[in-house]
């Protein structure tokens, strides 16, 4: 068990949670960034590391794993402290300070709390198939980290929203065929990409099984040879294919922070937008996990939330020392 005395406890460690650990470091703030993944870097990491991204100021194109890679740079500076692989758990305030127990029962003491927890603790929503967690991670994927392994492959892609559809455009560019999975016509992603994925079909690049439903998986040692689905009539079809990646959304969970008494508004921490201060004195939220009128689930939002958090964290930890805005052109990084 570690007991570790910070000033910040950074709840989460997406790119949201990273930065704050910059705009904290750079007003002289120690912070301590505990998450549920193994890895750092929340959905980018976890969900399309190799896809890249158009809106990053001053980036006209960077893969979401690049970006990731350079915040831990960035960072690196302030020495964080970093707890993975286990999810904050019970919260008790006393004496000014909070007292934080994690899952691995990890005791972290600090004076304010940044909540950058994202969509919560996140998975896929699995599919109802039978012995699917057999193929997992093997042939079945619910995220993609390295797209090579589908070269000259069959696929099948199951779902109808931005990812599916997403990645089945992205990956016809590299397998031999893919096999677009939905039980209804009407796909819910973005129209310009639909008719994207149709034209794609037309070249026989992407094959549309529509409107079907997952039946059953089959196959050996963790490697699919086919899956079958169903039609509303009940009339069954075989398709063979190498890998099954199904996109059904991920399943949220914010765990024990509901119990925190933090208002919520549908599971989103709603905080006043000029200093990102959830209901709750000390405990801020930042990136996709807050919310107030007009807000953007951007990454480049949680980054001004980051830093509009920590300017308004620093008065909180020192009351009585005001804070002297500086550019960082004229402060440097600053030593911790
Ligand atoms: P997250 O990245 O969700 O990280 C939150 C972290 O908190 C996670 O690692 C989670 O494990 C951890 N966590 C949650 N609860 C707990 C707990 N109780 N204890 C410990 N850890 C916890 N945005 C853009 O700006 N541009 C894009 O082009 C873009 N493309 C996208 C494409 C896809 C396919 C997806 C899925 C998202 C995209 N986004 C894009 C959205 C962007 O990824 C999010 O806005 C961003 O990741 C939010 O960052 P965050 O740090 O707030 O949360």
């Amino acid at each position: 068990m570690k007991k570790i005395n910070t000033d910040v406890i950074i709840v989460g460690a997406g790119p949201v949670g990273l930065f704050a650990v910059f705009q904290l470091g750079q007003l002289g703030l120690k912070s301590c960034l505990v998450d549920s993944l193994e890895d750092l870097g929340g959905q980018c990491s976890a969900l399309y590391p190799e896809k890249p991204i158009y809106d990053i100021p001053a980036f006209k194109e960077i893969k979401a794993d690049m970006l990731i890679k350079n915040l831990k740079e960035q960072i690196k500076p302030f020495k964080p402290q970093i707890l993975l692989n286990q999810s904050v758990d019970k919260i008790n305030e006393s004496n000014n300070s909070f007292k934080i127990t994690t899952s691995k029962n990890n005791e972290i003491t600090a004076k304010c709390i940044f909540i950058a927890a994202g969509n919560g603790v996140f998975g896929p929503n699995k599919p109802p198939l039978k012995d699917i967690e057999r193929f997992e991670n093997t042939s079945v994927f619910y995220n993609i980290k390295k797209k090579s392994i589908f070269y000259d492959k069959n696929v099948a892609i199951a779902g109808g929203g931005d990812s599916a559809v997403d990645w089945a455009i992205e990956l016809s560019e590299i397998t031999r065929k893919i096999f677009f999975i939905h039980r209804r016509e009407k796909l819910r992603a973005i129209p310009k990409n639909v008719e994207k994925l149709y034209d794609l079909q037309k070249k026989k690049k992407i094959e549309m099984v529509i409107p079907f439903q997952l039946d059953s998986i089959h196959g050996n040692n963790g490697m699919i040879d086919k899956l079958i689905v169903r039609d509303l009539n009940n009339n069954t079809k075989e398709i063979n294919t190498d890998y099954f990646l199904p996109f059904f959304g991920l399943s949220t969970n914010l765990g024990p922070i509901k119990d925190w008494e933090l208002q919520l508004e549908k599971n989103i921490l709603t905080v006043d937008q000029e200093t990102c201060l959830t209901s709750r004195d000390k405990i801020f939220a930042i990136g996709d996990i807050c919310t107030y009128p007009g807000k953007l689930k951007l990454i480049l939002t949680g980054f001004s939330e980051a830093a509009i958090a920590s300017h308004n964290c620093y008065k909180k930890v020192y009351p009585d020392k005001p804070l002297h805005f500086e550019y960082s052109t004229t402060k440097g990084i600053k030593k911790i």
